[in-house]
């Protein structure tokens, strides 16, 4: 049985007093949540302390949004992954399509930058995802398939148990536009099956594969129970607690 996950991803939103008074709130509110789903908030590198510091003894995890390919070293406005683990993350998004588009990472890279934060303890949560061109040209399969292929390239069997997917269509991320549930889990399917192929079907079985793309309080509980859905990776409705949360007891 695998473990439900929702997970708030803040991009570059929020400062360290919006970001306390936002933890403060959540962590106050989810107090009472059953235990069967995990709860993770990514706030800016710049807030994460602070976050830190108010999340401890509290429900919900801490992750980041991006961790250099790295380790310590010369390397100016980078971080690397045991400073995230030291500032009391324990999760990094990888990969996510913003850094894809605007930053041009690519497939070899975010590989690079999910074994670095496995080798220093954090779980990488790797998106993949295609965008609107690549959906109305039939060739979402393929996408997902080489992007799965070169995330993965050379993480063990004991790595990639502790891997997280986030299935993000390029096109349902912040345009309102959601991927049907049954559209998401055909994808989820396809993304197990490659796990499968590349691994074994007892993996695929395990990895917990979340979907984002413009996750509401209305759409949420229809998505994550599609039998292949583990939770989702929220953008703008993780922004307040009022539209987080319904989305968190969605998850239950
Ligand atoms: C995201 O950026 O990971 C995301 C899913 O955004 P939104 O929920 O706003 O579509």
């Amino acid at each position: 049985m695998r473990r439900k996950v929702v997970a708030g991803n803040w991009k570059m939103n929020k400062d360290i007093h919006e970001t306390a008074e936002l933890v403060r709130s959540l962590a106050d509110r989810l107090k009472d949540l059953r235990d069967e789903v995990d709860v993770i908030v990514c706030p800016s590198f710049a807030s994460l302390v602070v976050a830190q510091s108010l999340l401890q003894n509290t429900r919900i995890k801490l992750g980041a949004q991006n961790v250099s390919s790295f380790g310590d070293g010369a390397y100016t406005g980078e971080v690397s992954a045991k400073m995230l683990l030291a500032a009391g993350c324990s999760y990094v998004i990888v990969g996510h399509s913003e850094r894809r588009q605007y930053f041009h990472e690519s497939d070899d890279l975010i590989n690079t930058k999910a074994l670095k934060a496995l080798e220093s303890g954090l779980i990488p949560i790797i998106c993949v995802g295609e965008t609107l061109q690549e959906r109305e040209g039939g060739i979402t399969d393929r996408v997902i398939t080489t992007q799965m292929k070169g995330v993965l390239k050379g993480l063990s069997t004991d790595q990639l148990n502790k891997v997280i997917i986030a299935y993000e269509p390029v096109w349902a991320i912040g345009t309102g536009k959601t991927a049907t549930p049954d559209q998401a889990n055909q994808v989820h399917k396809l993304i197990r099956k490659l796990v499968a192929q590349i691994y074994s079907w007892a993996e695929a079985e395990k990895i917990i594969i979340l979907y984002g793309g413009s996750v509401n309080p209305q759409n949420a509980h229809a998505l994550f129970h599609e039998p292949d859905i583990d939770g989702g990776l929220i953008g703008g409705a993780s922004l307040k607690a009022d539209s987080f949360l319904p989305i968190v007891q969605a998850a239950v």
